[in-house]
């Protein structure tokens, strides 16, 4: 898969692509992450990429070509079109679900927003989806960006080491995940769960389930009405007198 960003503070994103999974996902062909400079499809001395708004008022607004010729470049040699995502506090939020969509994807845009953000006819005429990383406002796009490209890449088959990893992780399946112990086995005079010691596969998976579904009903019951229960988990939960409270969240009478 291919991410191209816009930036005009490029460096800002060198490092943190460069290391760790994500590093390796580029060195290992996994995704291919071009960094594009916006101020270079400038047509000015100053490299202008910003003027002031019309209607006066407060700070700077992108200007639209730079931003446009930079799109264009980003989508030389594509097959098919690629997406373009403008990161703005205006988008829809970024889940784990839109994550998973986007990672079907062969090429991805992100445009990142400074100042008071782009000009609206860029925004309408080259931008597919905006996307909001939460309900609160950065100075700019590229920690949005890296979030975004962060989340897809280890959802991309061959990134992960273990591909289940991804599977049972947290908003996966409308559950948070069980929590998770390593050595010692005792800490601060707490135990590890003697369910988790006695290496009775059976008895492990039935304890993560309950605990995934007892913290997500605790701290996230929003979550219950996308879950979905095979017939041994719903055995399962009505055994530990969950069967109900689950039923209730997931918007059925009975699971
Ligand atoms: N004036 C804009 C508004 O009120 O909607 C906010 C502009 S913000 C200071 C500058 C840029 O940061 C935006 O254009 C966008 O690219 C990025 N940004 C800020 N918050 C964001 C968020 N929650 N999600 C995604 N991008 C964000």
């Amino acid at each position: 898969m291919r991410f191209s960003i816009l930036s005009i503070f490029p460096h800002l994103l060198d490092s943190p692509l460069q290391e760790s999974i994500i590093g390796r996902a580029r060195s290992d062909g996994h995704v291919v992450i071009d960094i594009l400079d916006i101020r270079t499809f400038t047509d000015d001395a100053q490299h202008t990429t910003d003027d002031r708004p019309y209607g006066g008022g407060e700070g700077m607004v992108m200007k639209p070509e730079p931003l446009a010729r930079a799109v264009a470049h980003a989508r030389t040699g594509d097959e098919s079109p690629a997406r373009v995502i403008l990161l703005s506090p205006q988008g829809h939020l970024f889940t784990q679900g839109l994550a998973r969509q986007l990672s079907q994807e062969k090429h991805l845009i992100l445009v990142c927003g400074r100042y008071e953000g782009v000009d609206e006819r860029f925004r309408s005429d080259c931008v597919d989806d905006e996307i909001s990383i939460g309900d609160y406002v950065l100075t700019g796009g590229e920690l949005p960006a890296m979030v975004v490209i962060d989340t897809i890449t280890r959802l991309l088959p061959g990134v992960l080491g273990c591909p289940q990893s991804a599977e049972q992780d947290t908003f996966s399946r409308g559950l948070l995940k069980h929590p998770q112990y390593t050595r010692p086995r005792s800490f601060n005079g707490h135990p590890v769960p003697p369910e988790l010691l006695g290496g009775n596969h059976r008895e492990i998976e039935s304890y993560r389930f309950l605990t995934a579904v007892r913290r997500t009903l605790e701290r996230r019951p929003d979550l219950l009405a996308t879950a979905r229960f095979t017939s041994d988990e719903k055995r399962l939960l009505a055994r530990h007198g969950l069967a109900d409270k689950v039923a209730a969240l997931a918007g059925t009478d009975r699971l």
